[in-house]
C-alpha cells in the first residue's frame, strides 16, 4: 500500500485488512471448499463462541440475519411486542418488523448508552399490569460499550422475558464482571460487516449456550431443510449461511482482535486528552461498565463551543476526513413513528450534541493529529467568530 500523505482522506472506520487476510482467503480457495460452508466455518465459529464465552455459534450472511433467527427462536411474530433500544442502528429494530412484531423503544442509560434498566423496569411492571407482556428484549453495547448485563438481567428475570444482546458494535469488550459482549441472554449477534472492529467484508453470528437455539438457527439459516433425501420443508427458511472463503478472512481477522482493540481504545485515549479539556467539549461513554472495545469515539459539543456536530462534520469533510452524525434514534425514524417510546432525553442528547469521530484501528498516528488539529481549527474560529 503507498504511504499515507497529508492529501489521504482518513475514513470513519474502513476495514483493517493485509497479507494474513489475502493468504487465509487464497488459502481457502486453492482448498477447493467453495461450496458456502466448509472447514473454514467450523473453525470460524469455534474462535468466536471461545471470544464470546459461549458453547456455540452460527456463521451467518450479517447481524441482521442474526437478531431475525435470534427472534425467530423466540417465537416472536405477528401481534407480539418486543423491546428494543431507540438509540442504536437501525439493524436492531427492523427484524422484529420482519417478524411481523411491533417494536417498544426504549431510551438508553446516559452513563453507557445501552439501555435503561430502570426505564425498562418501569415499563415491564405497566405492561404487567396491563396483562400484555413484550415476547422478548433487544438490548444493544452501542459503539464497543457493553449495556449493564446485571441490571437488565435481573429486571427481565422478573418477568421472564428472554434478552438477546446485539453485541454488533462490541465485540472484544467485556462487562463489568469481565464476561465478554456477546455472553448476555438468551442468544447474541455479532457483525463481520466492513466497518465493524474485524470483518469479513459482510457477515455476522449468532451466539448461544443452547444447543437448540444453535441448531435451529443452522437450520433456518439453510432453508429449513429437513435431513431427508427429498428435502422435507415443515417451515419457512431463509438463505443466511456465511461462505468458507468469508470465514477464511474472519478467521485471520479475530487473530487480530487484541491488536486492533488496542489501537482503538488508542485513538480514543488521544481525541479525549488533546481535546477534552476544551470549553464545552466532552465525550461519550466509555469504561463507565467494563471495558469497551472503542469501536467508535463519540465527541459531544456544547453551545460554549460555537459550534454543532454539523458544522464541524462538514469543515472535517473540506479537511478530508469523514466524521458521522451518532446513530438518529429509531423514535425519530418515520419508519418507526408509529410505534410507543419511552423516553428519558439521553438518545435525543446525543444526537443533538454528538459526532463519531474516525476510528478505524489503520489509522496513523499521523492521520489521528491531522483529526485533532483539524477538529481544534474549527473550535478556534467558532470561539474566534464571537460565535
Ligand atoms: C452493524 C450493526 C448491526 C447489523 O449488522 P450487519 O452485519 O451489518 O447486518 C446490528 N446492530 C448494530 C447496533 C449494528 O451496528
Amino acid at each position: 500500500m503507498p504511504a499515507a500523505t497529508s492529501l489521504t482522506p482518513i475514513l470513519l472506520s474502513p476495514p483493517d485488512v493485509g497479507p494474513a487476510e489475502r493468504a487465509a482467503l487464497l488459502r481457502a480457495f486453492d482448498s477447493g471448499w467453495l461450496a458456502p460452508l466448509g472447514p473454514e466455518v467450523d473453525a470460524f465459529e469455534a474462535e468466536v463462541a471461545a471470544a464470546t464465552g459461549r458453547r456455540h455459534a452460527v456463521a451467518l450472511s450479517s447481524g441482521t440475519a442474526a437478531l431475525h433467527l435470534a427472534l425467530l427462536d423466540l417465537g416472536v411474530g405477528p401481534g407480539d411486542e418486543v423491546v428494543a433500544p431507540t438509540f442504536t442502528f437501525a439493524a436492531s429494530v427492523n427484524p422484529i418488523r420482519y417478524c411481523g412484531a411491533t417494536p417498544l423503544l426504549v431510551d438508553a442509560e446516559p452513563d453507557t448508552w445501552g439501555l435503561d434498566p430502570a426505564l425498562l423496569a418501569d415499563l415491564l411492571d405497566e405492561r404487567a399490569r396491563a396483562g400484555r407482556l413484550p415476547r422478548a428484549i433487544v438490548a444493544v453495547d452501542l459503539y464497543g460499550n457493553v449495556c449493564d448485563h446485571r441490571r437488565l438481567t435481573d429486571v427481565a428475570a422478573r418477568y421472564d422475558i428472554p434478552i438477546v444482546e446485539d453485541a454488533a458494535e462490541a465485540l472484544g469488550a467485556t462487562a463489568a464482571d469481565g464476561r465478554p459482549a456477546g455472553s448476555l441472554g438468551a442468544a447474541a449477534l455479532v457483525s463481520f460487516n466492513g466497518n465493524k472492529i474485524i470483518t469479513t467484508s459482510g457477515g455476522g453470528m449468532l451466539v448461544t449456550d443452547d444447543d437448540l437455539v444453535a441448531e435451529r438457527a443452522r437450520n433456518r439459516a439453510s432453508q429449513a431443510r429437513l435431513p431427508v433425501a427429498h428435502y422435507e420443508h415443515v417451515e419457512i427458511g431463509y438463505n443466511y449461511r456465511l461462505s468458507n472463503l468469508l470465514a477464511a478472512v474472519g478467521r485471520a481477522q479475530l487473530a487480530g482482535l487484541d491488536a486492533k482493540v488496542a489501537r482503538r481504545r488508542a485513538i480514543g485515549e488521544r481525541y479525549r486528552a488533546a481535546l477534552g479539556d476544551l470549553p464545552g467539549v466532552s465525550f461519550g461513554p466509555h469504561d463507565r461498565i467494563g471495558r469497551g472495545n472503542g469501536w467508535l469515539s463519540v465527541v459531544l459539543l456544547d453551545p460554549a463551543t460555537g459550534t454543532t456536530p454539523e458544522r464541524l462534520r462538514l469543515a472535517l469533510q473540506r479537511a478530508g476526513i469523514e466524521a458521522r452524525p451518532v446513530w438518529k434514534p429509531m423514535h425519530r425514524q418515520p419508519v418507526h413513528a408509529f410505534c410507543a417510546a419511552v423516553l428519558n432525553g439521553t438518545s435525543d442528547d446525543a444526537f443533538a450534541r454528538g459526532l463519531c469521530l474516525p476510528s478505524g484501528s489503520s489509522l496513523t498516528d499521523a492521520q489521528v493529529e491531522r483529526v485533532v488539529d483539524a477538529i481544534r481549527d474549527h473550535l478556534d474560529d467558532r470561539a474566534g467568530s464571537g460565535r
